[in-house]
């Protein structure tokens, strides 16, 4: 059994994904060719947002965005502790420190209220100016928006909506990445929509951050060849993975996202008297980047991830440490305890099998296993 089952996605989409690439090796344009274009519109559209950037990866496209607001040295930059590393990593990168907030332990997302007591911390202590704050659309449910938005808005941060894991997800009857002043997603393999190799891309409604960023993708271009009015990166998205996404992103909105939904509604309905199965708040949806079941505590959680093992059933721990806990942050002198809701999950999570391709049996034979073990 596959973790993410992309050979099963590979079989369905093969021979129009192959009639992709052959199109572009026989044209050609391997860089910024006519499908970079055409899946940046596509994206747009579905998203909902007036401009697309695609770029080289996910974690560019954070770095983008910082790089269009000119967050740099002296700036604080508010990141949820239980994530990813890129959402803090690009701070650290643009020279700006990043700021842990806890999570709702509910939800995984960013918790407002620790948010506003980290922005007044910083305020108070007044070394770093606050500048920007990065809620992650963590395992594909949008981050409460509304709340972080107002406390964005009372103290002058812009939002960055690190949507690598939301794509296809949605709240309020908007759709992932268009809830920040500017919104990321991320095409690696094993995300909602993923390519053949790394790719990215950046959202907003703001004309003037979409040409900073679309200059600073290519080397800080200007309107001439070889003009470079800026110092930029070279971050493109390869003509090849656009021709790749076209057919997948097709995919995902006719079938693949409801399947997901499907999947998940099953293994919620057959482990949730037994296990804290996810919980979706009412009005969002989930794109269910990752289906993550809450255990009592790291023992538990390492003895079911064991049992499965040994049934044949892969699973995955997102993520076994908090950022705020990681050497590389260490210098930063968070305590242990400090962000008790980032550390339990830490401890606590565990991700079962989950892509389109699943199955009834699949799902009905990973519950089973679950529940043999809770028993
Ligand atoms: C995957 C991921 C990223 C980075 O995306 P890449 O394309 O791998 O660089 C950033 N943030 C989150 C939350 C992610 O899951």
């Amino acid at each position: 059994m596959e973790f993410i089952d992309l050979k099963a996605q590979y079989e369905r989409l093969g021979p129009d994904i192959h009639a992709g690439i052959d199109r572009v090796l026989r044209q050609g344009r391997y860089i910024l060719g006519p499908e970079v274009e055409q899946l940046e519109d596509e994206l747009r559209q579905y998203v909902g947002s007036a401009f697309c950037a695609s770029c080289a990866n996910g974690t560019d496209a954070l770095q983008l965005a910082l790089m269009a607001w000119g967050i740099g040295p002296g700036d604080a930059v508010f990141v949820p502790a239980f994530t990813f590393m890129s959402t803090a990593e690009v701070v650290s990168l643009a020279g700006a420190t990043p700021v842990f907030a806890d999570i709702d332990p509910d939800t995984f997302n960013l918790d407002p209220e620790s948010l506003r007591r980290a922005v007044e911390e910083v305020e108070r202590k007044g070394r770093l100016s606050p500048k920007a704050v990065v809620p992650v659309d963590l395992f594909g449910q949008p981050a409460d928006y509304g709340a972080i938005g107002a406390v964005a808005r009372r103290h002058g941060l812009h939002v960055l909506e690190d949507g690598a894991q939301g794509f296809g997800g949605a709240a309020a009857g908007r759709r992932a990445c268009s809830f920040g002043d500017i919104s990321i997603t991320s095409f690696f393999p094993a995300k909602p929509l993923g390519c053949y190799g790394d790719g990215g891309a950046v959202f907003t409604d703001c004309e003037k951050w979409h040409d900073l960023i679309v200059s600073a993708r290519s080397h800080g271009k200007g309107k001439e060849k070889y003009d470079h009015v800026r110092i930029g990166v070279n971050s493109r998205l390869d003509t090849l993975q656009a021709a790749i996404l076209l057919v997948k992103l097709r995919a995902f909105t006719e079938s693949e996202l409801a399947a997901r939904q499907r999947w998940a509604g099953l293994y919620t309905a057959l482990l949730q008297d037994h296990v804290k199965t996810p919980v979706v708040r009412d009005g969002f949806s989930s794109s269910f980047a990752q289906y993550t079941l809450m255990l009592n505590n790291r023992d538990e959680r390492d003895a079911l991830k064991a049992h499965l093992k040994r049934k044949g059933i892969p699973s995955m721990v997102y993520y076994p440490k908090p950022l705020h806990r990681q050497e590389a942050y260490l210098s930063l002198g968070y305590e242990e305890g400090s962000l008790p809701n980032a550390e339990r999950a830490a401890e606590c999570v565990l991700s079962l099998p989950m892509h389109p391709y699943l199955t009834e049996d699949t799902v009905g034979m990973v519950a089973a296993s679950v529940l043999e073990f809770l028993k």
